[in-house]
């Protein structure tokens, strides 16, 4: 039996992690991957947009080397962060369903299961992507997460998508010698993109360095071409590979497992208290970008850091 059960060793996982270890209530930090799992996914030359001092979590200074640091370093701060607290943290461990018994739940992992006092569900956006639902889209070819441009060095890339991650793809592949082109459902680049990336986008697009098809669907996928539906009609272009940078989702059936009710907006945004994040549940919380639902814009690292000493905070209140 442990006081909380906190799911996710993201950076909010870990910073509630710290408010708890502070509180000194018993606590266990459980993550169905490795430490900031979706920090490790992410592009390998992704470049945050927050300076460092905005990722920090429990008063740890974050140096980085330029002003905004890059996910090596991120890697390197949050590992020191977790040694340096101890933080009790167990990996590669995925939790699968909840009980509850008198006044305690029950946790159930891939590996255990726990009782519990309470839970802070803190399990991010981007486990599931969300899928373009067509002909193809299982080809070895598609991709829905980037790592690397090296792959695609000479090759036919299609872009799907034009926010942030479709941005930084089609500019990375295309700089590293990849043929790119870009399938747009709008009519622009979105004007969520970085306002230090965006124009440089936009300019490779006029001068014709990326392709892009505005107002245009991704319709089917084969091993050797594509169709897109344009404007103009339907286009059959030669393709090698279709990085779908549409966004991830978060994991709705975890939440609801547990009992958490949803907004009707067309978020799904699951229901808490704003001022304790606690949600219709009692003693189960949430925290970070996952507070979000679907609009997984609204909450990042810099502006969810805070949810850690809120939940603790009210449980604090709950001791008495
Ligand atoms: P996450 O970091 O996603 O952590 C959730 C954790 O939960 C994961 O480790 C996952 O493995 C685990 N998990 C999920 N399901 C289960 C389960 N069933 N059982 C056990 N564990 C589970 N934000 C900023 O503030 N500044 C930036 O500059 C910035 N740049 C970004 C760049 C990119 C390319 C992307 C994609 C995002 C960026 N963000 C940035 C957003 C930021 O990374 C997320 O908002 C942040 O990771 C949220 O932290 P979190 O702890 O809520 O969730």
């Amino acid at each position: 039996m442990v006081d909380i059960i906190i799911i996710g060793a993201g950076p909010i996982g870990l910073a509630c992690g710290i408010e708890a270890q502070k509180a000194g209530f018993d606590y266990l930090i459980i993550d169905k991957g490795c430490l900031v799992n979706s920090l490790f996914n992410y592009p390998l030359n992704m470049t945050f947009f927050s300076t460092a001092e905005k990722l920090e979590i429990g008063n740890i200074p974050f140096v980085s080397h330029l002003p905004k640091p890059n996910r090596f370093e991120a890697l390197e701060y949050y590992r020191k962060v977790a040694m340096h607290y101890q933080l009790k943290v167990k990996l590669y461990e995925e939790i699968l369903n909840f009980g509850q018994e008198e006044d305690h739940y029950i946790v159930h992992t891939s590996k255990a299961s726990y009782r519990t006092k309470a839970i802070i569900i803190a399990t991010g956006f981007y486990d599931i992507p969300m899928k373009l639902g067509i002909e193809g889209e299982d080809l070895p070819k598609v991709h829905h997460y980037y790592r690397e441009p090296h792959p695609y060095f000479g090759q036919k890339v299609l872009v799907v998508g034009a926010a942030n991650s479709a941005v930084d793809v089609a500019l990375e592949t295309y700089r590293k010698g990849a043929e790119v082109t870009m399938v747009i459902r709008s009519n622009e680049i979105s004007p969520r993109v970085k306002y230090w990336v965006k124009p440089d986008i936009e300019n490779r697009i006029k001068e014709g360095s990326v392709k892009a098809y505005f107002n245009s669907t991704l319709l089917r996928i084969r091993q050797h071409e594509v169709d897109l539906l344009t404007p103009d009609g339907m286009v059959t272009i030669e393709n090698d590979f279709v990085l779908a940078m549409t966004g991830y989702t978060p994991n709705f059936s975890l939440l609801k497992k547990a009992g958490i009710n949803f907004r009707e907006d067309e978020a799904h945004t699951p229901v808490y208290n704003p001022a304790t994040m606690e949600t219709n549940q009692k003693n189960i919380y949430l925290a970070g970008v996952i507070c979000g639902g679907l609009n997984t814009h609204q909450w990042f690292i810099e502006n969810s850091r805070v949810h850690a000493e809120m939940i603790i905070n009210d449980l604090k209140g709950k001791k008495g």
